[in-house]
């Protein structure tokens, strides 16, 4: 019995079930009629030019609730049978016909050009090889293909370096003799060492602006790395590749030119072997390991427009083989160790000397020798091949007065250009010039203080002078320098006074530029 009434109860709850399916079928119907009804208030528009249909005439029904009125698909039709698809995107001319097109009926289509892209605003072109082309425009001072003898090497460098007589030559002789065999392409028969430099010498002598100089006369592509930011490879820092692919970008990306460039390495006497150290040194002696192989010739993988290697990055490999490495760095303390060895030298038998004898010996430095390099911190291998070693002087009171004055791109003459402009001109004492040099050596930062002391009284120059129209000179005294005094101002018409043009106090500048 109890069977039969769960039977029925069963049956009954279904009966129950369908009267509501039946009832939410009604309300569907109605609610679809209403939508209906609803829709009908719309109109479909044309997807391409939004016209309404009551404008354009039936529409095509396309899926995902797509109308396209009849004008607008079969100029689409029209269109793309007219162009093959492989070459579009490329093709400027058929973005521009597709353009055109619809400025007369696609008005809210246009078709970007992919080559549009890549120019500055788009797609970078860092990324790309450039290809070789044919040479025009300027020619070089010095051309490598046809490299001109030493002396006149060094005759180019003399318009621009001060001093250095001895680096000037030693640098010279070196260029000459390796781009004569990178032309020639005998590096590899004559089993000869390349000649990759070591510069030694106090800061601001001018070991970076003679590298610079020597790049720009010969136009090859100089790469300028600090060797402080050099770790091992894996190490937080950039790998020792960075360098080379500074180079390729330095040459625009062109393979072959970067492969006869300059790479110039600062302070490498900070990846000198660090002493009584148990850790890894992985920016020192690691970092002269990993130089070795580049330093000799080997294929690197460099990554193109970018520092590191990831997927994303094109490589392209160049040959160090024909690159000439310059390392340059200030080596302090090496002073100590030159006069450690030249005393113990001479502290023997009967020349001994005077224990302090070289104490107040200046330049020092260029009595240096491998081993004291090696003594430094520098391991044998990294050494031996830098073979050629020199020594830059450090600057005096009177190559402080050249450097101001004689250079072709001497920083007084940029002064004097920019005033004559305002056709005035500036002339400098004599005397002035010392007391510039003079303030520039209790700086201890070699000619790089020059500049920042000529900035600083110059302001006041350029500020005052272009008020009056008058002024047709200017005389810088060493008065003025000093702060007991003006220029000497002189008036068109050939009135000479002295000037009223204030020296303020400039605290803060000068600190900041220190
Ligand atoms: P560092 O030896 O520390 O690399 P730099 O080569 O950077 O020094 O020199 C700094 C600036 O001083 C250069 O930009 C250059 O204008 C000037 N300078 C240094 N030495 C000389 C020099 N012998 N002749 C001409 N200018 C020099």
């Amino acid at each position: 019995m109890a069977e039969f009434d769960d039977y029925d109860r069963e049956d009954r709850d279904t009966e129950d079930t369908d009267a509501v399916d039946v009832e939410t079928d009604a309300q569907d119907s109605a609610d679809k009629k209403e939508e209906k009804e609803h829709k009908s208030e719309y109109e479909d528009v044309c997807f391409i030019c939004r016209r309404p249909e009551s404008k354009t005439g039936k529409m095509f029904r396309l899926p995902n609730n797509i109308s396209v009125c009849n004008d607008c698909m079969h100029k689409t039709m029209d269109t793309v049978s007219q162009f093959d698809y492989q070459g579009m995107l490329s093709n400027p001319a058929f973005t521009q016909e597709f353009n055109n097109l619809s400025e007369k009926g696609f008005p809210n289509i246009r078709f970007v050009n992919i080559a549009d892209l890549q120019g500055e605003g788009g797609i970078p072109n860092k990324q790309k090889l450039k290809k070789k082309k044919p040479k025009s425009g300027e020619e070089p001072v010095l051309d490598i293909r046809n490299i001109p003898a030493p002396h006149k090497i060094k005759a180019s460098l003399d318009e621009y370096v001060v001093g250095q007589e001895h680096a000037k030559k030693v640098i010279s002789v070196a260029v000459y003799n390796h781009y004569k065999r990178v032309a020639t392409g005998t590096m590899d028969e004559i089993e000869i060492e390349k000649s990759n430099m070591l510069m030694v010498g106090p800061t601001g002598c001018g070991k970076t602006y003679l590298v610079k100089t020597l790049a720009r006369l010969l136009d090859v592509p100089l790469a300028i790395a600090d060797a402080t930011s050099l770790t091992e490879a894996g190490y937080i820092g950039d790998d020792i590749e960075s360098v080379v692919s500074k180079l390729l970008a330095a040459a625009d990306n062109d393979v072959e030119k970067a492969e006869r460039g300059i790479i110039f390495i600062d302070e490498i006497d900070k990846i000198a072997k660090k002493k009584n150290t148990t850790s890894r040194d992985v920016s020192g002696e690691s970092v002269q390991q990993g130089m070795l192989k580049l330093l000799e010739g080997a294929e690197v993988e460099v990554p193109v427009g970018a520092n590191s290697k990831n997927a994303m990055v094109p490589l392209a490999t160049i040959n160090t083989r024909n690159i000439l490495f310059i390392c340059g760095g200030a080596f302090p303390d090496l002073e100590d160790i030159i006069k450690e060895r030249l005393t113990k030298q001479s502290s023997m038998g009967f020349n001994a000397e005077l224990k302090d004898r070289y104490d107040k010996e200046k330049n020092l430095l260029t009595k240096v020798t491998v081993e004291d390099i090696k003594k430094f911190g520098m391991i044998p291998e990294f050494i031996g091949r830098l073979p050629i070693i020199y020594a830059l002087e450090g600057l005096t009171k009177e190559m402080m007065v050249k450097i101001l004055k004689e250079p072709k791109n001497a920083i007084l003459k940029q002064y004097q250009k920019l005033l004559e402009l305002d056709e005035v001109k500036l002339e400098f004492a004599e005397d002035a010039l010392e007391a510039i040099a003079e303030k520039a050596m209790e700086k201890e930062t070699g000619a790089r203080a020059l500049r920042s002391i000529i900035e600083e009284f110059m302001l006041d120059i350029m500020y005052e002078i272009p008020k009056d129209d008058n002024i047709g000179k200017v005389t810088i005294t060493r008065a003025y320098i000093e702060g007991t005094g003006g220029p000497v101002i002189d008036i068109r018409g050939n009135q000479v006074s002295e000037s009223e043009i204030p020296r303020i106090p400039q605290v803060g500048r000068a600190a900041f530029q220190e």
